[in-house]
């Protein structure tokens, strides 16, 4: 049963705080929108790494190494937001085979990685047996790597392209995912999310599903005993209040999915990431900058129900109001706060920055996300950020944790307690700061191994 709300106590109160904190009381989402505005920062850390302790204990933060594969920049859709997709017949289209995909994972294995994150654009050229063949062959040629792969959005396409039998729309994703799951999917990604409120989503979101669709295909995940994550993209014509929203609808999914399938084994989310939008060589960041004069049209809109109107402000949806540090890790904190029923909440490297994402581990994050040898979608968008693996076990030993490699369970591979930790290992750091870890906009393939991104 999820913990009773207790709606008339003010958020600030620290008795109730402490209550959330320990788990037994959820907020209101009217409460976490006060919270937002008039906590200070500080001061929602503090509560948010209070949370975070008791879920995750003193001492261990950790990450993945994975490998974020992109096997076609071919896609239908037309988000406002990406700087990735290609028409299919572009000069820089691309669908990579099943051997150079094999290929991108048997370096993964050679540097310890234990997961590929794959996802692609809506390519109609694809059909099921093309998915199906290359999960076979990624089962037989790399058996120990988990495969978490095809976000919502691909489903949904999936669903258009092969025309499953099935009486509902339900029914058909159930028939494409119990394919996928048999030649070897093993739980799905949050691409996608963005934010779920339809007066939003319609303007930032071409061609993609609608936050219903998106939710249904992760409950008939869960109903199939898969896991997933569930992600959200903030920080640009949206209000506040759509981003409580959007945390609401992955807390009451996730309630339904466990009273629903976790006696029979079901999935779940296991982890919620939540990143700012980038603008780089996106037609969204074309839009100007929000002046900070009067009202920001997006929270003249946005309904802690989801039911905003656009109408309720004519520049809606014509003014970016871009996150920055502080109301990134104040949306992360949030995050923490509301979703008593995620275990996981991972901080976001590619679009903040190493020492952003060190911070977010006092701000609710468990999980500094994925040593990922290569990242896509973000990085066409303008800002990548590059780190080995050394240099993120020391930003977290720097924070105060000890770090652990985990798997796409959280289950942990190893722990960093012994000399033998990867930035333990380091006599010299010169070498990664020539490396230009913190480039923005190109990831070096030299001299670091792996570098990190953004997982989802
Ligand atoms: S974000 Fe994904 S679905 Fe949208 S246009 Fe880009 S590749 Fe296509």
């Amino acid at each position: 049963m999820p913990p009773p709300q207790r709606p008339q106590v003010d958020p600030r109160d620290a008795g109730l705080l402490a209550d959330v904190s320990a788990g037994n009381v959820r907020l209101s989402s009217e409460q976490a929108l006060q919270l937002y505005h008039e906590m200070p920062l500080a001061e929602l850390g503090y509560w948010a790494d209070a949370r975070c302790r008791t879920l995750h204990g003193e001492h261990i933060r950790t990450y993945v190494i994975d490998r974020n594969i992109n096997y076609t920049n071919v896609c239908t859709a037309k988000c406002t937001f990406c700087a990735f997709r290609r028409d299919a017949g572009d000069a820089e289209a691309y669908t990579l085979t099943n051997a150079e995909i094999i290929a991108k994972v048997n370096e993964l294995q050679s540097i310890g990685g234990s997961q590929i994150l794959m996802q692609g654009g809506m390519n109609p050229d694809l059909p099921l047996s093309w998915y199906q063949t290359l999960l076979c062959e990624l089962g037989e040629a790399c058996p120990d790597v988990h495969v978490h792969a095809f976000s919502p959005p691909e489903i949904v396409e999936f669903v258009h392209f092969f025309d499953p039998p099935g009486g509902d729309f339900r029914a058909k994703v159930r028939w494409v995912l119990e394919r996928l799951q048999a030649a070897g999917l093993k739980s799905i990604p949050g691409g996608g999310g963005e934010i779920f409120a339809s007066a939003v989503r319609r303007k930032i979101g071409l061609g993609k599903c609608s936050a219903d669709i998106w939710l249904t295909v992760m409950h008939v995940a869960h109903e199939l005993g898969m896991n997933t994550s569930a992600t959200m993209m903030f920080g640009h014509i949206e209000g506040i209040a759509d981003r409580i929203h959007h945390m609401d609808l992955v807390r009451k999914w996730q309630d339904k999915s466990l009273s629903d399938f976790e006696r029979d084994g079901g999935g779940r989310y296991m982890a919620f990431i939540s990143w700012p939008f980038q603008r780089e060589n996106t037609p969204l960041g074309r839009l100007p900058d929000w002046d900070d004069e009067g009202d920001f049209p997006g929270d003249v809109v946005a309904q802690l129900d989801g039911n905003g109107e656009k109408s309720a402000d004519t520049d809606f949806g014509r003014r970016l109001r871009l996150a920055g540090a502080s109301a990134y890790l104040r949306t992360q904190a949030i995050s923490r706060l509301m979703l008593d029923n995620i275990y996981s909440i991972g901080a976001s490297w590619v679009t903040m920055g190493p020492h952003v994402g060190q911070l977010a581990l006092s701000f609710g994050a468990n999980d500094m996300g994925s040593v990922m040898m290569e990242e896509n979608v973000v990085s066409a968008a303008g800002t990548t950020y590059c780190l080995s693996e050394p240099v993120l076990c020391h930003l977290i030993r720097d924070a105060g944790f000890t770090p652990a490699q985990r798997d796409n369970t959280y289950d942990l591979l190893t722990v960093h307690d012994s000399d033998l930790s990867p930035d333990l290992q380091v006599d010299d750091w010169s070498e990664f700061r020539e490396a230009k870890l913190h480039v923005q906009g190109e990831c070096s393939d030299e001299p670091v191994p792996v570098t990190v991104g953004q997982a989802d």
